[in-house]
């Protein structure tokens, strides 16, 4: 595996792989892996014969009281740990490479960066995809893999290749759970262990809303949602952000509970962690 910091190098390896007929996947990252990261690498393996793992910190893509100075960094271990799952090359360029001193460029999205996340986190989703815009550009990718955890951020993405004629196909893959069913995250590990049980009411409040959709014919949306958070408040420390049933794909609230119908919430755990996670709310 091949760890490259510039731009031009990156560009460089890619295109000669074009020429040579290569399929190559794009999984973009910020690092800190963890059991999710690396199963989006191995589908990147899968589906071509050239992975590339970005790893990049975003700072346009954090609000100026986010976590982006505390986000957990090492690079060695991340490139060890991809390095196990035969990626090809892992394109980790400093910020002044990717941003030169006069950046000026946003792409934005409206209607499907508004809502969940987006009402929260002004700019968040400008920075993702413009990042994933350059992403795109310096590694030429057939296929990009990205997690369904970050489902706001999948939608946006099919909807910006789309937007924009990217000839990229946009894979995405299933959340990755412990084995207690805590979403892995990066963010978990600004969680000391008590925080961490109360971090499992993302996981109640899904598990409780699947089964009110199993147990009856037919469930009222807001009563749904107010279980949901009445699980959430029930754990110490822990305040919604918000609790929204949507469809997977548009991101529009749902009025009737169909195969699309997500349960998507983001938690502040003792106020100092935000965690996100969804579920289909009709699969088994
Ligand atoms: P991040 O480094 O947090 O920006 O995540 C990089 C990619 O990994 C994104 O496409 C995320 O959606 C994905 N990802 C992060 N955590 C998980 C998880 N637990 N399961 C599946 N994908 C994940």
């Amino acid at each position: 595996m091949r760890l490259i910091t510039s731009t031009d190098e990156v560009s460089q390896i890619t295109t000669a792989w074009r020429e040579e007929r290569q399929r190559i996947v794009l999984v973009p990252t910020m690092g800190w892996f963890h059991e999710g990261h690396l199963a989006l690498m191995r589908m990147a393996g899968k589906l071509g014969t050239r992975t590339v793992v970005s790893l990049f910190v975003n700072p346009i893509q954090f609000g100026p009281k986010e976590d982006l100075a505390a986000y957990p960094r090492d690079l060695e271990r991340d490139r060890l740990l991809a390095e196990k799952e035969g990626v090809d090359v892992l394109f980790a360029p400093a910020v002044g490479e990717m941003f030169g001193k006069h950046f000026q460029t946003r792409v934005s999205l409206s209607l499907i960066s508004q809502g969940l996340c987006g009402a929260n986190r002004p700019g968040h989703f400008d920075g993702v995809a413009t990042i994933v815009s350059k992403l795109f550009h310096l590694t030429c990718p057939h296929t990009a893999v990205f997690g369904e955890k970050d489902l706001q951020q999948l939608a946006l993405l099919r909807q910006m290749v789309i937007d924009l004629n990217f000839a990229i196909e946009i894979v995405g893959h299933p959340i990755v759970r412990e084995s207690d069913g805590l979403a892995m995250s990066s963010r978990n590990s600004y969680l000391t262990e008590d925080e961490r049980q109360d971090a499992l009411c993302l996981y109640k409040a899904i598990g409780s809303a699947k089964q009110m959709v199993q147990n009856a014919c037919t469930v009222a949306i807001p009563v749904l949602i107010d279980e949901a958070k009445r699980i959430i408040h029930a754990h110490a420390g822990c305040t919604v952000e918000y609790v929204h049933v949507v469809d997977r794909h548009t991101l529009a609230p749902c009025r009737i509970i169909d195969q699309n119908s997500v349960l998507a919430l983001a938690v502040k755990v003792h106020g100092k962690v935000r965690l996100i996670d969804n579920a289909l709310l009709l699969e088994g």
